[in-house]
């Protein structure tokens, strides 16, 4: 059967595959190390849990609920908008979604034509540019820079902008470098977005894991009118060790959640109910827990950043946030030889058994993605692995 020419265009995601090749591996009894997750290693704090199961004890779970989400689940998200952004919504401005990855679906389902383009600033997450595809735009990528943390300018924004513009990705902290935009640089972006009524679509699912004194600004609690230009995307996956339970939102005006509503209704129908009954206790239960994940990260970056930095022919800045580094290894790669950072990604798992992801999958051909949501203890063995091996490479 001839596939589509959607699908045979589509890349499918590196994270994922790279820790399926893990697990993989070492479910043949191999001591692999895997940086490779893009999800907390905590277990799902237990109060979440226990709301879980006494929706099932109630039946309450038994039947679909409306296609944007639950009553209760839309009032919570409307209650923590309200702490963390300082906006007043109500339930027309929400969808409730298969995590945020089919709120950004649906998103551009619903804000593209073919032709349309987006604005993605590099590195991105994987899945951006596929997304837009599928909704048959096109992806426009603007690179950021070591030296600027990875950020985008303005200028750089400007430089791409032509009149099939709809919108620009603003993903901070940044999944993959960490980096977080400065209130003044998301001010910048929101008026400039304005000025030429452009969609921000402000991807927040890290906002709560922010370390050493780092706080993340959201571009839409600026001013009203950069939230009317504003498709917020964030959910329960990172921030409460969910990635299993699949819930995200986004918030955004009436027309474009509607939009994206119809669409979940015919492809998803709702969001698993446990699930959202779940999110609910997440989101308004205690925080304590989450404070706890939140903290064992922070310790994890500031003992393992100081030696990755080390490691011969690495560069990083220490990241703000996420639970992932970012190194650019063109250094290491020129020591042994390599033109290709796949490659020195295979041989490092192949000879060391320690897995990365390639930067490839990123637009960052010189990168790498070290994952921290593992042990301490693995984290250190990881850094001695991946030293011996760049040692060996030369
Ligand atoms: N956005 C970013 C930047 C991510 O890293 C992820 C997950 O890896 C998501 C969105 C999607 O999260 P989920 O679909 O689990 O809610």
């Amino acid at each position: 059967m001839k596939l589509s020419q959607r699908v045979t265009n589509l890349e499918p995601s590196v994270t994922l595959a790279a820790t399926a090749k893990a697990k993989e591996l070492k479910a043949q009894g191999l001591d692999v190390i895997s940086l490779t997750v893009g999800e907390p290693d905590f277990t799902t704090p237990e109060n979440i849990e226990k709301a879980a199961i006494e929706g099932i004890k109630s039946g309450n779970v038994s039947f679909y609920t409306p296609s944007g989400g639950t009553p209760e689940l839309k009032n919570a998200i409307i209650d923590v908008t309200k702490k963390n952004y300082d906006l007043t919504i109500d339930a027309s401005n929400i969808i409730v979604t298969s995590g945020a990855k089919f709120a950004l679906y649906t998103l551009f389902q619903t804000i593209l034509d073919a032709g349309d383009e987006v604005i993605i600033p590099v590195p991105y997450w994987v899945s951006y540019g596929e997304q837009v595809k599928l909704a048959q735009g096109n992806p426009v990528f603007v690179s950021g820079n070591l030296a600027n943390d990875y950020k985008v300018t303005l200028d750089q924004l400007e430089d791409v902008r032509t009149a099939q513009t709809k919108a620009v990705i603003i993903n901070s902290p940044s999944n993959p470098t960490g980096m977080i935009y400065t209130e003044a640089e998301l001010r910048a972006i929101g008026e400039w977005a304005v000025r030429h009524d452009l969609l921000i679509i402000s991807d927040d699912i890290y906002d709560h894991l922010v370390y050493n004194g780092n706080e993340a600004p959201h571009i839409a609690s600026l001013s009203d009118e950069i939230f009317h230009h504003t498709v917020i995307i964030n959910g329960v996956s990172k921030t409460y060790s969910m990635t299993g339970w699949r819930i995200g939102y986004a918030v955004g005006n009436p027309e474009i959640i509607g939009g994206m509503t119809s669409i979940a209704s015919q492809a998803t129908s709702n969001p698993a109910a446990v699930s959202q009954a779940a999110a609910v206790e997440a989101l308004i239960g205690q925080q304590e827990t989450a404070e706890a994940m939140r903290q064992a990260f922070e310790e994890r970056l500031n003992t393992i950043y100081p030696k990755v930095a080390a490691l011969p022919g690495f560069e990083l800045k220490k990241p703000q946030g996420t639970f992932y580094l970012f190194p650019n290894i063109a250094g290491a790669m020129k020591m042994g030889g390599y033109d290709n950072v796949t490659t020195w990604v295979n041989d490092l798992l192949e000879q060391e058994r320690v897995a990365l992801v390639t930067g490839e999958g990123f637009g960052s051909p010189e990168s790498v993605r070290m994952s921290y949501s593992t042990s301490l203890e693995d984290l250190e063995e990881a850094v001695v692995r991946i030293r011996r091996f760049i040692e060996n490479s030369q």
